[in-house]
């Protein structure tokens, strides 16, 4: 079995894994990241459809390590959000100009993966490795040492970028909470006959909440994307339906904010679940984005959550080599976790009561809702504070 030795050893290399090994490159870390699936760039089945809004507190991150420049040309600004709660009557319109700068940026998700991968490879100091999977873990006195299928690789740290149902938390055994959503999200990507204007929207309805993201037009095509948590059967049967039907469907549900739907280029449909882990370090290991929690895409926040991990260990770990000493000593992940666990419990306690929030119908909280719209709507501080939380900053 060969055997290999890196500063971080990075698992998993989706949207946050990848970003977290261009991070720490430029502080002249030796790194590597695995990925048990094929490289999906050159995988004509990888398959998925999302898009990913990216927050105002990401683009800055983003911008900071140089990596936004390759981004910027292929996201769509997002600089007005309306919500709207059941019916048109209850409505919140957040603006740009409330604060100077666009409320977030919107992207395909398999371009965010390509254009990160293509910078990666230009980064003589990290090394990717494809399907590799994970068996287990082993000590030595200053080292973690992961035993894949086919190598043995020895790292100062390991950094878990494995999703949602990490495979090193579960051999870890690291504690977590857990809530698994009676709800579906479909993604279905259309080209509309109206300008989107920049505008993101979001419906709160009694059986799930439906956002509209506005997209880059392509072949001068407007273009957007629904995400619609809903009933799972419910969603199961929308994917069997023709186009007509669920164009009908859809049209109804969004009214005509964008106009009509001129055609519809994908649907995909996601489980929904949500996690936090009780803790984000283990010895010599430290747990980044849904690996360390998993948010309902209510707000469209995981993503930016898991560049805020990102941020957190990054600068954790430049004061680090500043001052010349290790990564993965038992101070090192203490700190990270401190940093981290409490912003990220926050984000998946009120992605979590929102939902709740919405999803009931009652006298008294539809009565509680209304007040609370018109309410926000009225108060420019108030305002101004939630436009700060949804653009992360
Ligand atoms: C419908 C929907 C819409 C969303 N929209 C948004 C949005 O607009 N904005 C936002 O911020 N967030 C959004 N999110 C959340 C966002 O998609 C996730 O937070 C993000 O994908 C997490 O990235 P990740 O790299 O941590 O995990 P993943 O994307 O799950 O990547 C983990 C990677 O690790 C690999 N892996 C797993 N196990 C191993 C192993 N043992 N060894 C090696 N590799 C392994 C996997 O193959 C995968 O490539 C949305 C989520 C959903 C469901």
């Amino acid at each position: 079995m060969k055997e290999f030795d890196c500063d971080v050893l990075i698992v998993g290399s989706g949207p946050i894994g990848l970003v977290c090994a261009y991070a720490l490159s430029l502080l002249g870390y030796k790194i590597i990241i695995t990925e048990q699936k094929k490289n999906i760039t050159k995988n004509k089945f990888f398959f998925d459809t999302r898009t990913t809004a990216i927050s105002q507190g990401s683009k800055i991150f983003l911008e900071e390590i140089g990596l936004w420049r390759h981004i910027c040309k292929f996201s769509e600004k997002i600089k007005n959000i309306k919500v709207m709660d059941r019916n048109e009557t209850n409505k919140i319109n957040f603006f740009h100009n409330l604060k100077k700068n666009d409320l977030g940026y919107v992207v395909k998700n398999t371009k965010l993966i390509n254009i990160i991968k293509t910078a990666l490879q230009k980064k003589t100091n990290v090394i990717s490795y494809y399907e590799t999977k994970f068996f287990f873990i082993e000590y030595k006195t200053d080292k973690i040492i992961a035993v894949f299928n086919d190598k043995k690789i020895s790292a100062r740290l390991l950094v878990a970028a494995d999703g949602k149902n990490s495979s090193v938390r579960q051999l870890l055994n690291t504690p977590i909470f857990k809530k698994q959503y009676k709800e579906n999200a479909i993604v279905v990507n259309f080209f509309h006959t109206l300008k989107h204007n920049n505008t993101a929207y979001e419906f709160f309805y009694k059986s799930g909440p439906l956002a509209i993201l506005p997209m880059q037009s392509e072949n001068l095509n407007h273009q957007s994307s629904i995400i619609w948590s809903n009933n799972k059967n419910y969603l199961s049967s929308l994917m069997l339906v023709d186009k007509e039907l669920l164009t009908n469907i859809l049209e109804e549900k969004i009214g005509n904010v964008i106009g009509n739907i001129k055609q519809i280029n994908s649907k995909q449909i996601f489980p929904l679940s949500s996690h936090i882990n009780q803790r984000f370090y283990e010895k010599r290991v430290i747990y980044i984005g849904d690996s360390a929690h998993s948010i309902h895409p209510i707000a469209g926040q995981g993503w930016n959550i898991g560049l805020r991990d990102i941020k957190g260990f990054y600068e954790l770990a430049k004061k680090t080599n500043e001052l010349g000493l290790y990564l993965g000593t038992q101070q090192f992940c203490l700190n990270y976790n401190q940093n981290r666990f409490y912003d990220a419990y926050q984000f998946y306690q009120v992605t979590d009561k929102l939902n709740l929030i919405f999803k009931k119908d009652s006298l008294i909280l539809n009565y509680f809702r209304s007040f609370g719209f018109n309410l926000i709507e009225k108060n420019i501080n108030l305002k101004k504070r939630i436009t700060n939380f949804a653009m992360g900053i």
